[in-house]
Order: C-alpha cells, then sequence, then structure tokens
C-alpha cells in the first residue's frame, strides 16, 4: 500500500489541470510574426515549399503552411514563429498573417448559429475520418484523449457510428480512394452536422494540393465550420479550437 502512494507521489499529476491556460514551450512552432524588414521576397516565397508565403505585403497562410520552419531559418529576422499554438479558426481569411500582425488568430464567435452552440455547448460527439491522412494528426487526435489532455473532461469524445456523432474530423488531403466514403460517413451523420479540417492536408492538400490523386470535391459542398492548422496540429491547439466552436471559450 504505502508502496503504491510512494508510486502516485512520485509520479505526481498525471494531467494538464487547466487546458485553457497551457502554453506550449519553445521551440514548438505556433503562430508566426512577420517583421517589416525588406527582403528579398522573391525568394522568401520560392522557398515554400508548399506555397503558404504570399509577397506585397509578406504574409503566412497557416492553412497551407507545413511549419518546417525553413522561411525562419533562412530569414531569422523576417519571420520568426511564436509558441502561440492557439490557431485554429472558423474563418479561412484568419489563418492568413500578414506582416506587422501580432495579434491572435482571430476566431469569429458570432458566426457559429445559436443552434449549434445549444446542441453542442455542452457535449460534441466526433467521428473521424482519415482521407489519405500520413497517421500524424490521428495520432494528435488520439492524444486529445489521453490521460494528459483528457478532453473528455468537456464533454468532447470521438465515437465508432456516424449515426452517433454530431460532426466529422477530416484529416488527410481526401485522396481519390477516400471521397467516397467520407460522403457516405457524412451522409450518416444527422443533421446539424459540423465539418472540422484538422491539419494542413486537409485544409488545403498540404505538399499534395494539386495532385490528380485527390478529390476535394466534398469541400466544394460543405462548408467547414473549423480550421485547425498545423502538421500536424497540437493537441492544445485542436481542443482550444473546438472549444472555442462549442461556446466554451471567448
Ligand atoms: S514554415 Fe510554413 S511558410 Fe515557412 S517555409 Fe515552411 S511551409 Fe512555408
Amino acid at each position: 500500500m504505502f508502496k503504491e502512494i510512494k508510486i502516485v507521489r512520485h509520479n505526481g499529476k498525471q494531467f494538464i489541470p487547466d487546458l485553457l491556460k497551457a502554453q506550449v514551450p519553445p521551440p514548438f512552432r505556433g503562430r508566426p510574426e512577420i517583421s517589416a524588414l525588406k527582403v528579398d521576397e522573391e525568394a522568401l516565397v520560392t522557398l515554400c515549399p508548399t506555397g503558404a508565403i504570399g509577397k506585397n505585403p509578406v504574409s503566412i497562410d497557416l492553412g497551407k503552411c507545413s511549419f518546417c520552419g525553413e522561411c525562419a531559418f533562412v530569414f531569422p529576422e523576417k519571420i520568426k514563429f511564436t509558441n502561440d499554438h492557439r490557431i485554429a479558426s472558423n474563418c479561412r481569411e484568419s489563418l492568413v498573417i500578414k506582416e506587422g500582425e501580432v495579434s491572435p488568430v482571430a476566431f469569429d464567435h458570432e458566426a457559429v448559429s445559436r443552434k449549434i452552440r445549444s446542441l453542442f455547448g455542452r457535449s460534441l460527439s466526433l467521428r473521424q475520418v482519415s482521407a489519405g491522412g500520413d497517421n500524424s494528426c490521428e495520432f494528435e487526435l488520439n492524444a486529445c484523449g489521453n490521460a494528459n489532455f483528457d478532453m473528455g473532461r468537456y464533454g468532447i469524445e470521438f465515437v465508432a457510428s456516424p449515426r452517433h456523432a454530431d460532426g466529422v474530423v477530416i484529416t488527410g488531403p481526401i485522396s481519390k480512394n477516400m471521397a467516397e466514403a467520407l460522403q457516405v460517413c457524412f451522409d450518416a451523420i444527422p443533421e446539424p452536422r459540423l465539418v472540422i479540417l484538422c491539419g494542413v492536408d486537409a485544409i488545403s492538400g498540404g505538399v499534395f494540393n494539386g495532385s490528380p490523386a485527390l478529390n476535394r470535391e466534398f469541400l466544394d459542398k460543405y462548408k467547414a465550420d473549423l480550421y485547425i492548422p498545423g502538421n500536424p496540429p497540437h493537441p492544445l491547439t485542436i481542443i482550444d479550437g473546438i472549444l472555442k466552436l462549442m461556446g466554451r471559450k471567448k
């Protein structure tokens, strides 16, 4: 008995007591900041493998950024990545970080309908579909439910059947082979239903953008309710975004 108590005391707390106040320590790459310093913009744009960097003025689209860090490595005076992990948004335009911007990524709370808030504000069941994913986002979604992050404390859970789900979490760039399966799963979810895009591959196709092996027509038909950038996103980014969508966090 005393041995067990000793072990419990030695291990300390296995969970993060308050996820809303938790920080991810550097060198985690979260929201970037772009200085006004003049650089060779063409060289900056060219080095990005996913076409996430825009010019005149310089911007980074977090929906396309794979967070490889190459731009900050080559142009450290121009671009730096902060450890701000709260980068999920329901507004696609908010994911584009412009030169000189230092404010957090905006979330449009007014755009979330009353119906969504009243139905899903206290508990949310989600079905996950890996549509050509590489298992990285899927790992992080799994981690959201482990003892550390324990998103179940907010009533958020993953369910096996789409019939029991309130929405779908899509990972991967949506390959042709998975397009029909994704549609079948979504059709089985009762309305109103949410679409959450988890990871840069799901949001924009990532490095696979433009590949003939993809079929992203699903996203032409249904508007995403939440975009969670990252490659893969950190569990705290995922939980923070979902809580905002549920209206549990402002
Ligand atoms: S960190 Fe993002 S913006 Fe910078 S080079 Fe890599 S993919 Fe492009």
